[in-house]
């Protein structure tokens, strides 16, 4: 049976490194019919947004996509289409494994952390208010008449908001994703001794749904100290569960625990569509220069396949590219014991590797 997936090629490196997670799935054997759809900074000129309603609907009807990372500048006042997907398809679950594939060079060992970050809310909207306009003044006038507080006039602000909806679906997908893959704890970060009414509220709820799991054990950390534990002794952890901002920082955390973005995947789930798409960004500086890692995007690729039914593909997938960072030969800079290393393969040369594994 043939699969129709939603292709983006994403900007930056993400083109190239999208045809290699295309080759790389393909050499699965599974028949997949790719509807490609160009989204980013290159349609913007043409189509006046980075993320076309096109792109939308062909999610929309096929469920299932595969794409690559989509750029953001800093400056300016435009909003991460990245973000917009999310919140527009309701993909509320950002799930990205971090494991540490024999031959990757670490400093830690079994590290195998499942990052739960919820998509859809938190600080991370962009509902935003700049400085010295007149509606910001207004809410700073607000907030100082019903709270007391006091905010500097020439402040911008940036809305932070959590509901207990929106926490109560997460920490459940948390529980559910550890009771169908045999993980055994689930941790659940926030700073709810600072941020009473909306970490609190995160927290609070997390340990309501956790109670109706009494087959997997439930723990809590402060955010900082989260932090400091997973760099000392990331084995002693298993899933996570975070609030939007802190699941970003959390996501590149970990995957710099197993050897970087360059071999972290993820997807972003809701009730209707599933969008597979890699921690990293679109990785500028190697546009067009065959120096990316691929191998994050193939592994986003095993997990969609396994997401559309075909198990043993995905899982051959991901044992051809274990093996291709095991073997250590046809890897990429980032994968090498030193960046500059002559040797190291490039973006193509990697995906010939895995589809030759695949293929033998
Ligand atoms: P980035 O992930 O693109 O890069 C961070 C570092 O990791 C850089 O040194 C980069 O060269 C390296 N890197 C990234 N991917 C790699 C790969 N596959 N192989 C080897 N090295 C890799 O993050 P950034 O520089 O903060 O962001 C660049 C742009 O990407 C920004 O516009 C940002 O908004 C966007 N972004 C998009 C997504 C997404 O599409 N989901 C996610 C994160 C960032």
């Amino acid at each position: 049976m043939s699969h129709r997936v939603t292709l983006i090629p994403g900007d930056g490196a993400g083109p190239e490194l999208m045809d290699a997670a295309r080759r790389a799935v393909e050499a699965t054997g599974v028949d997949i019919d790719w509807d490609v759809q160009e989204a980013g900074q290159g349609v913007v000129d043409r189509e006046g947004t980075a993320l076309p309603l096109r792109v939308l609907e062909s999610i929309r009807s096929n469920r299932v996509a595969l794409k690559g990372p989509l750029t953001t500048a800093i400056r300016g006042d435009q909003r991460s289409a990245n973000v917009a997907l999310r919140v527009e398809l309701d993909l509320y679950a950002c799930l990205r494994p971090c494991r540490l594939y024999p031959g990757v060079r670490s400093r830690y060992e079994n590290v195998d952390i499942v990052v739960v970050r919820e998509n859809t809310e938190n600080s991370y909207t962009g509902i935003e208010f700049e400085h010295d306009e007149p509606t910001t003044a207004e809410i700073i006038s607000f907030i100082e008449r019903s709270t007391g507080q006091h905010i500097r006039e020439d402040a911008g602000l940036s809305i932070k908001s959590v509901s207990e909806g929106a926490s109560e679906r997460i920490v459940r997908f948390a529980f559910e994703y550890a009771r169908a893959n045999g993980r055994r704890r689930v941790t659940a970060g926030h700073k709810a001794n600072i941020m009473k009414f909306s970490d609190g509220l995160f927290l609070e709820t997390a340990r309501r749904v956790a109670s109706e799991y009494a087959d997997v054990s439930f723990d809590d950390r402060i955010i900082d100290n989260l932090t400091m534990q997973l760099v000392q002794r990331p084995e002693d952890y298993d899933v996570l569960v975070l609030p939007n901002l802190y699941g970003d920082i959390l996501s590149d955390l970990c995957a710099g625990l197993v050897g970087g973005l360059g071999v972290a995947p993820g997807a972003n789930l809701g009730d209707g569509c599933a969008v597979f798409e890699a921690t990293h960004g679109s990785a500028l500086k190697y546009r067009g220069t065959n120096r990316a890692n691929p191998m994050a995007l193939m592994l986003c690729g095993a997990m969609m396949l396994r997401h559309l039914g075909e198990v043993d593909p995905g899982d051959r997938l991901e044992a051809a590219v274990a093996a291709v960072i095991a073997e250590g030969r046809t890897v990429t800079y980032d994968l090498k014991a030193a960046r500059d290393d002559p040797d190291a393969a490039g973006t193509s040369q990697v995906a010939d590797a895995v589809v030759e594994r695949l293929r033998s």
